[in-house]
């Protein structure tokens, strides 16, 4: 039954190379291989109706003949229309047969966000509308198109067999979707209504499974990885750094390397908030886990951030005699082997890299230490993926995202938690200003003042589509026009998620090591950089991103001595106010929640490896408290289901799902 991709017709080679990377190596993994996010194209309105920044479908007429023009190097197809109940003027960048479209079909149907300008109704690159129904939107596979990606799944719809995984009895307890028509459901919703029942079976099950899982590792007694509490060594490292580490370092510290050196294997959270310093925490963690003989594995949400890592790992644990390596979905085959080689024969004694650390070519000969950053990236499954990597590692998460404990204990049930709440002496807040539009000159002009004064400065594009080529659009456009107008003297470099590895990482440890003074990107910065000479953060459409995440930009910057300035570019300021007032994180996540509700703390994106959902704590917590007591109960229980139920958690861990539960 499992359709292997090569024997689907029309899938050439590079494709399939391309979907592998991605995690999809059968037609079945489609199955879990569910939407980012979906377009409501039911959701017709009319524009008297629509409010700022709504996304909506609109039935429009065109309103006069279109023009298009090259600006920049880009086709722009404008035009106007009108509803009748507004005008509203449309703009699509580079895709000039838009024009003929407009002039055959002058009335069409277009989905976007409805926003003002100078007291007038845009829209920017609308897609246009064929069928009013809910369409998934799934996570971009570099090299596949997005509409082979739907049609792929619709296929392994068609053609997969889906087991019921939960027993009858749940289903009708908890009021379930069934798997089967729940999987089709969250890929193809008929409504909003049905969709929202589908994702809640899904999640349902996920969590369940997660948290079994965490509660009988909690109870179990077996072994893990000991590594020694080698006092010389932690001697040697700390000498080793220019820096003394700040109390609460101390105390974390020594609480995983207690955790550590127990028989029973360390499953710890740590909490700090962005740049309380959790980096050097995990490499002294590293480095004992290798004078004990044992390998670590640290795992990173991004290539840059891993590839960051790796670099310091070479300044900090190389001296020090530790082997490293880094290994993404970039490394190049033959060097991939080579690791793969180097890991298996125990050559390498800490590797570095993203969830390509997670595939199925990599087996450590003793990983005795596996740690992921920034936790909150990846999904419960792939976290516990690293930890299985091994015999039972130690394992370590760091995440910077504030939430509050209770909620923590449910969510990492099977962590316990340290927290940093200290930051290194010397720290001045961050400087944080509400720049409108009208002062976008001076903003440069202080850019400029900066730069020659030998600071450094972030500039970050929002993420406005789920598509990683407008982004990279958007960014390469203002970089093009800031390098040669504002910031011309300045030397300015450009990053966003469509380059290449190599080419990344030429341009961050350009920007690491000055030799740019700008580095124009998308929130590909967002988590971990650390370039402690960059003193200006600059955010673009300010008003697009929640306060957390925001929070965690500003944290990119204020990491030396210097003063540092984060500018807020939006007309917005009420809700961006709060940012200027604290740097606390944990307030601003409180805020956050307040203002936003709590679902888009986290945002909707996910990233990392195919598969799995990524329950969001907050908004799901209802369901999480329902699950959370469940999941006790059938753990204390020993009926038939039950344990059933603890097979198929421990299946889910796995990426397989065993038919446990007949189908009803
Ligand atoms: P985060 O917790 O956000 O991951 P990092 O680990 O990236 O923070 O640390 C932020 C910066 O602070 C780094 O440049 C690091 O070298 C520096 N740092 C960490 N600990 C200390 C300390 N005790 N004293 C001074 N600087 C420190
Ligand atoms: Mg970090």
């Amino acid at each position: 039954m499992p359709q292997a991709l090569r024997e689907i017709k029309g899938l050439g080679e590079k494709r399939i190379k391309a979907l592998e990377n991605a995690g999809i190596r059968e037609l079945a993994d489609f199955l879990d291989f569910l939407p980012l996010k979906y377009l409501d194209y039911t959701r017709l309105k009319r524009l008297s109706e629509c409010s700022e920044g709504e996304e909506a479908v609109l039935r429009l007429a065109l309103a006069g003949r279109p023009s298009q023009a090259r600006v920049n190097g880009r086709m722009l197809t404008r035009a106007s229309f009108f509803d009748g109940t507004d005008k509203i003027s449309i703009t699509w960048f580079n895709q000039p047969w838009m024009f003929k479209t407009l002039v055959n079909e002058p009335e069409l149907l277009v989905y976007g966000r409805v926003e003002t300008l100078r007291g007038a109704r845009v829209l920017s690159q609308p897609r246009i509308v064929s069928e009013m129904v809910v369409t998934p939107v799934y996570r971009t596979i570099q090299g596949v198109p997005a509409k082979l990606v739907r049609e792929l799944a619709e296929l392994a719809l068609d053609q997969t067999r889906v087991e019921e995984t939960l027993p009858a009895a749940l289903i009708e307890r908890f009021d379930l979707m069934g798997r089967a028509r729940a999987i089709r459901q969250a890929h193809f919703p008929d409504t909003t209504e049905l969709l929202e029942r589908a994702l809640r079976r899904l999640k349902f099950e996920d969590m369940l499974c997660f948290m079994l899982n965490a509660l009988m590792s909690k109870n179990s007694e077996a072994s893990g990885a000991v590594i020694r509490k080698n006092e010389a060594g932690i001697a040697r490292f700390l000498e080793s750094l220019p820096y003394e580490l700040t109390g609460a370092q101390k105390r974390v510290l020594d609480e995983i390397l207690t955790d550590m050196a127990s028989p029973k294997a360390m499953a710890r959270l740590v909490q700090g908030d962005v740049g309380s310093g959790k980096t050097i925490v995990a490499f002294c963690a590293m480095y004992l886990a290798a004078l004990s003989g044992w390998q670590s594995a640290l795992m990173a949400p991004t290539e840059i951030l891993a590839s960051q890592h790796y670099q310091t790992a070479l300044k900090v644990l190389e001296p020090l005699g530790v082997r490293c390596a880094l290994l993404t979905g970039g490394t190049p085959a033959p060097a991939k082997k080579q690791i793969y080689e180097g890991l298996r024969c125990g050559e390498i004694q800490a590797v570095f890299g993203t969830h390509a650390l997670i595939s199925k070519g990599v087996e450590h000969c003793d990983l005795g230490l596996a740690i992921t950053d920034e936790q909150h990236r990846f999904g419960v499954r792939q976290r516990t993926a690293l930890g299985l990597k091994g015999n039972s590692p130690n394992v370590l998460v760091m995440s910077a995202t504030p939430i509050p404990r209770t909620m923590a204990l449910i969510m990492y049930g099977d962590l316990d938690i340290s927290v940093i709440d200290e930051l290194p002496p010397g720290r001045k807040p961050v400087k944080t200003r509400i720049v409108p539009e009208s002062k976008r000159e001076a903003l440069y002009c202080f850019i400029m003042e900066e730069v020659r004064r030998g600071r450094q400065a972030y500039i970050v594009c929002p993420l406005v589509e789920e598509s990683e080529e407008t982004d990279a659009e958007n960014a390469t456009e203002l970089y093009d026009e800031l390098a040669r107008t504002a910031l011309k003297d300045a030397r300015v470099a450009l990053v966003h998620g469509k380059m290449k590895s190599e080419e990344k990482d030429k341009v961050l440890s350009d920007f690491a090591g000055g030799r740019t003074d700008v580095l124009v990107s998308t929130t590909v910065i967002e988590v971990g950089i650390n370039v402690p000479n960059a003193t200006v953060m600059v955010v673009e459409d300010a008003h697009r991103f929640g306060l957390a995440q925001l929070h965690q930009l500003r944290g990119r910057v204020g990491r030396g001595e210097e003063e540092a300035w984060c500018f807020l570019v939006s007309g917005e300021t009420q809700r961006l106010k709060i940012l200027s007032q604290t740097n606390d994180g944990f307030l601003i996540a409180e805020k956050d929640m307040e203002l936003r509700g709590p679902g888009d703390i986290f945002g909707t994106r996910q990233s990392g490896a195919a598969g799995g959902l990524n329950a969001d704590a907050l908004k799901d917590t209802e369901l999480l408290y329902q699950v959370h007591a469940l999941a006790k109960e059938i753990t204390s229980t020993h009926t038939p289901d039950a344990e059933k139920l603890k097979m198929t958690a421990q299946n889910w861990l796995r990426g397989k799902n065993e038919v446990v539960f007949s189908q009803n």
